[in-house]
């Protein structure tokens, strides 16, 4: 019998209905919230990503400021841009579309963002935050996104075995961090594989919750699951599809059809994990908007 669709697209409106409510506050108190989206070159799923967030949040009445610059833009120019949104009083979460252009460093980018506008969470303050359990600690959106699609399903992944296959600062870590931290969504027993991993169907087989955050379609098979587990595909991968408008079509890394019959519930790409991590980042820029009074000049 197929198992439970998992639907990030419902989950999503619900948190986004949840936002209105708290922007509506905050409006009421003078605040609102702003989040801005630096976008640097042209690649085109990561404009995509950009325009999709911008839409989110007018629909949520946040105000959502757009800076593109072109390919050859250099560090000091993008820091000094940093460093303008770090000190805009109208500005709480600044977001850094990645990937950057190779020539510019990340890890030096995202270090220059203020780690109480870092909206992202990639921020070597809120990175060891979250580590050391600090409840202020900005999560990263895509983890955040998962933990709330289990909860709010009724997959509490506490005292289950969850297995992340990938180890990215971006999804893998952090998401272990959440998993077997001691906050809502917490307390499992994790196991994060990655390409180095040996044998690995042996290791997914053995997972109550399976995580998949590799950018390979079809990298999870039928084979690789243990019946009834819960899947969670975070993958975004693009398939050549003639019939497509664009001529290709997005999926995940597990092979839906055959996996969808024996996993006890799964996500679908797209409509799964993605709209979660938008509605996530949207929940992050109003918490950090909330959170401006009282850091206001202080250290973190
Ligand atoms: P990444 O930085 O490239 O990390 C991929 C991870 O997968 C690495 O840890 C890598 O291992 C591991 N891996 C690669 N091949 C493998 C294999 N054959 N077996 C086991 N592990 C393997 O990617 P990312 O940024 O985490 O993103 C992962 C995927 O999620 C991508 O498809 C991305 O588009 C998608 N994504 C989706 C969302 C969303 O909102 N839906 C958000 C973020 C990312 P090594 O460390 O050993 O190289």
């Amino acid at each position: 019998m197929a198992g439970k669709i998992i639907s990030g697209t419902e989950v999503a409106e619900v948190i986004h209905t949840e936002i209105k409510k708290e922007v509506a506050d905050l409006k009421s108190c003078g605040i609102t919230p702003g989040l801005a989206v630096v976008l640097v070159g042209e690649d085109s799923a990561s404009k995509v990503y950009v325009a999709m967030k911008e839409k989110t949040a007018n629909s949520l009445s946040i105000t959502s400021k757009q800076l593109s610059f072109p390919e050859d833009t250099d560090s000091k120019e993008l820091e000094g841009v940093i460093a303008g949104l770090n000190s805009d009083p109208e500005i709480h979460g600044i977001l850094i579309q990645l990937p950057l252009p190779r020539h510019i460093d990340e890890k030096v980018v995202l270090s220059c963002i203020d780690p109480h506008k870092d909206v992202d969470g990639f921020h070597p303050m809120n990175v060891g935050g979250l580590s050391l359990g600090r409840t202020d600690a900005v999560a990263p959106c895509t983890p955040l996104g998962v933990i709330e699609l289990l909860m709010r399903n009724g997959f509490d992944p506490e005292g289950k075995h969850v297995v992340i296959v990938g180890r990215s600062n971006i999804v893998g870590r952090p998401l272990a961090t959440l998993l077997t931290g001691r906050g809502r969504g917490g307390n499992a027993t994790v196991t994060i594989a990655h390409s180095r991993s040996e044998d690995l169907p042996s290791i997914t087989k053995r997972a109550d919750i399976l995580i998949s955050a590799v950018g390979r379609a079809d990298l999870i098979d039928s084979t690789m699951v243990k019946p009834g587990a819960i899947v969670i595909d975070v993958g975004v991968n693009r398939v050549p599809d003639d019939l497509a408008p664009n001529g290709y079509r997005l999926v995940g890394d597990v092979a839906f059809e055959e996996v969808s019959e024996l996993a006890g519930a799964i996500t679908p790409v797209p409509g799964g994990v993605g709209p979660m991590t938008i509605a996530m980042l949207m929940k992050n820029t109003v918490q950090l908007a909330n959170r401006s009074l009282e850091y206001k000049g202080q250290d973190y």
